[in-house]
């Protein structure tokens, strides 16, 4: 449909005068207005506090108790956390935090890496540590790297109780581990031991063996749970032995955790609320004041992608390859397309995950094997940025491609939609 002047275009293709309560990606291209992406004006010291664009749901017992009607003024948090996944989201979060004038001694970036070290497979994309390493390295804001140990496939092929969650310290590069459990504990034992019928004791702990499932609940969708929001709590309730930026043994520690989600991408996130009370918050019992901030929110990718542009920076080369979302590479939610891709850029891991699906006798789709769901979709990479490829196939990312030398052009997976993520 032609957009007419000063009309907007809703998601259900319809033009309306009125400006719609958030822009869908599917319907953002490069002619979407920039609302929200403009710069922002410095507050930070000066006494003002941020309220929400939409108010905080009160609709469940557990949104009455997560509700924050405004944040503290952006200078009384001891620590900024920017929850950095390598996507233009979150980076775009960076950027607003320092036009907001936050200083960079205040803001720490949180990685949770999903591969975990795991001796021999991955999820991720080869470059997104290097990424995310360097675009720390270039902004001179500490990073700190978190994991459960094996990662994705450690948990898949789980038997017993789950590995420990670790985490690097910045300033020393010390690696922290969280207090092990009592389940734990007894499956060490009974590995150690190596017993007959070891795997059947092991299995009264608990075990996986299955892939995460495609659905919104958590519980099932165990990949986002157990790789990235219980590593991230446990280390935030270890903040006593977290050293960089605080002292180690601050009480009423001020923590405000900065994510990227955004209403456009899906109906599930277009409900979440801009500022709540994080679920670690403990007042009494530990002195720690925690608030989420999920400043781009109400961000179309239009938006999105100004202020990267703004800010000159190279996007993660998946994007630069035609990929429209930047999660794991070979996330559970990827579309026939993407697998294709993934097929044609890693056929060894690729081919590891078919064989994952016949020895588990259950498929990463809900429905059908991997094949099945490819079909006969054509593959998504974009052949026309040899460096974007170079970088997916040999992990390197450099300091010096964080920034984009002469002028900045969109990448090839941008406006094409949010289909194939998020978690
Ligand atoms: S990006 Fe996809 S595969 Fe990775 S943790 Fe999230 S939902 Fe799971």
């Amino acid at each position: 449909m032609k957009k007419k002047e000063g009309y907007f275009q809703q998601s259900n293709g319809q033009l309306a005068l009125f400006q719609p309560d958030f822009i869908r990606d599917a319907d953002c291209t490069k002619e979407t207005p920039v609302i929200y992406g403009k710069s922002d004006i410095p507050i930070y010291g000066t006494g003002k506090r941020i309220h929400p664009r939409v108010s905080g749901r009160k609709d469940t017992e557990y949104m009455k108790k997560m509700y924050l009607e405004e944040l503290l003024p952006l200078e009384m948090y001891d620590l900024v956390i920017v929850l950095i996944s390598g996507g233009k989201d979150s980076i775009a979060c960076y950027y607003k935090l320092l036009e907001l004038g936050v200083p960079k001694s205040k803001i720490e970036f949180w990685h949770h890496d999903v591969d975990g070290g795991h001796p021999s497979r991955t999820m991720d994309w080869r470059c997104t540590a290097n990424y995310i390493r360097s675009f720390a390295e270039a902004e001179q804001i500490p990073l700190r790297v978190s994991w459960r140990k094996n990662g994705f496939f450690g948990e898949l092929y789980r038997i017993g109780a789950s590995e420990l969650i670790e985490w690097v310290d910045p300033e020393t590069g010390e690696i922290y581990q969280c207090p092990p459990s009592k389940k734990y504990m007894e499956c060490q034992k009974l590995k150690v031991a190596a017993i007959s019928e070891m795997e059947n004791k092991l299995a009264e702990f608990g075990y996986r063996m299955k892939f995460p499932m495609k659905s919104g609940d958590l519980s099932r969708r165990w990949c986002s749970a157990y790789l990235k929001i219980m590593v991230a709590d446990t280390v935030l309730r270890n903040m006593n032995s977290v050293a960089a930026n605080l002292t180690k043994t601050r009480k009423n520690i001020k923590l405000l955790i900065v994510s990227g989600e955004r209403r456009g991408e899906s109906v599930g996130r277009s409900k979440y609320n801009e500022i709540e009370i994080h679920r670690t918050n403990a007042v009494s019992k530990h002195h720690r004041t925690v608030h989420q901030w999920r400043p781009v929110i109400d961000y179309s990718e239009r938006d999105i992608w100004e202020v990267r542009k703004r800010h000159k920076v190279n996007p993660h080369p998946c994007y630069r390859a035609g990929w429209n979302r930047c999660s794991c590479a070979m996330c559970i939610f990827s579309t026939p397309r993407l697998f294709a891709g993934i097929r044609e850029l890693y056929p060894k891991e690729y081919a590891l995950l078919c064989q994952d699906e016949k020895v588990l006798g259950f498929t990463l789709d809900n429905h059908c094997d991997l094949e099945t769901y490819i079909g006969s979709a054509d593959s998504c990479v974009y052949h026309g940025d040899k460096e974007a490829i170079q970088s997916l196939l040999t992990g390197e990312f450099p300091v010096e491609s964080v920034y984009v030398n002469g002028k900045w052009k969109y990448p090839a997976g941008a406006f094409h939609g949010a289909a194939g993520g998020p978690c």
